[in-house]
């Protein structure tokens, strides 16, 4: 245990803090950590940086003391380019956030496989004897093979589906077929069923669904997007709802909330959920950031770094 606290900095909005002031000095004590945890400690003498994009630290220049800031979300798109940033930069890679992406992707993905819409709005008295095909004839790829992206695929392999995971370094991966790179993405995309998209928001994957790879796609396939809005082209996409795209679930976009006037809420083959596939959840999560903090403590790398050239 250090002599004098460690002062962390909590930098992320209001509605976070009741929730984390309880689970961080939790998560500290666990680790042995002596840490004094505000919102409002004079910039010059912060040690850490717990962050979100919502948070009140737009400029980092005067935190000069500062050995890294933590963010609290998994995707960086929103801080990573910031140029007052120079301090090491760690995403969230929470086991909380990952069950719960886990869980919706696989909601959303059985609800489309199985045909489930067709009961719940045909309760009318037709008896529709619709049987699904089983999973292992529903192949379903994920743009994506992070930590999001391996767990869910991996899921989705248990369930009997047959796994295309696209990445941009090559991987190997059990039960799951690995494409990588540009080369890959073509046969990643082509006769998917369903396709799920969990990159990050870089200039390399922006618009990565356009009108050309949707095309790809299977007759009838559906479109899941729990990553960024901008992964996919807008317009493009809802001219392929017209054609081979049944259906699109869409949980994030390029403006949210997404605005009520948008046409993605009337759709009929579109599901809007509001950002919430899976969130932080404060008390695994608090583990990661004390994890890192004692990391830095004992001059071990910090996990999860962001590559900022990279965007992610
Ligand atoms: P990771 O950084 O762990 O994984 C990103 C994956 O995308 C990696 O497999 C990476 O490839 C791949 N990738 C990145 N760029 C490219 C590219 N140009 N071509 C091909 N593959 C590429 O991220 P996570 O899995 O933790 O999170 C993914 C995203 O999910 C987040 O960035 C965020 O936007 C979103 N998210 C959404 C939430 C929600 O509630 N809707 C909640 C949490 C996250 P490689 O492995 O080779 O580096």
């Amino acid at each position: 245990m250090s002599s004098t606290p460690i002062k962390v900095l909590f930098s992320a909005g209001d509605a976070a803090w009741p929730a984390y002031r309880k689970a961080l000095p939790k998560a500290f004590a666990q680790h042995n950590l002596d840490v004094d945890l505000a919102r409002d400690h004079a910039p010059g003498t912060v040690d850490y940086i717990v962050a979100a994009p919502n948070g009140p630290v737009r400029d980092f220049t005067p935190y000069t003391r500062c050995k890294a800031v933590l963010n609290l979300w998994a995707g960086v798109e929103d801080i990573a380019p910031n140029r007052t940033l120079t301090q090491p930069l760690a995403r969230m890679v929470d086991p909380g956030l990952t069950a719960g992406m886990v869980e919706w992707v696989v909601a959303h993905t059985l609800r489309h496989h199985m045909g489930i819409d067709l009961h719940i709005h045909g309760q009318d008295g037709q008896w529709r004897d619709h049987v699904p095909p089983l999973a292992q004839d529903r192949p379903v790829t994920i743009l994506g093979l992070g930590e999001l992206g391996t767990a869910c695929a991996q899921a989705l392999a248990q369930l009997g589906f047959p796994v295309t995971g696209w990445s941009r370094t090559a991987k190997s991966i059990d039960n799951v077929t690995c494409l990588s790179g540009d080369e890959g993405l073509t046969p990643a995309l082509q006769d998917a069923e369903i396709v799920v998209l969990l990159l990050p928001l870089t200039d390399a994957t922006e618009n990565i669904l356009n009108a050309q790879t949707l095309a790809l796609l299977a007759d009838g396939a559906f479109v899941i997007n729990p990553g960024r809005g901008p992964l996919i082209d807008d317009g493009a996409l809802l001219a392929a709802l017209d054609r081979n795209i049944a259906h699109a679930t869409l949980d994030v976009f390029r403006t949210e909330p997404l605005p009520a006037d948008h046409p993605f809420w009337a759709h009929p083959q579109v599901t809007v959920t509001p950002h919430i596939a899976s969130a932080t959840r404060p008390e695994t999560s608090a583990l990661c950031i004390a994890d890192n903090i004692a990391r830095g403590e004992a001059g071990r790398p910090f996990a999860h770094l962001v590559d900022r050239a990279r965007g992610y």
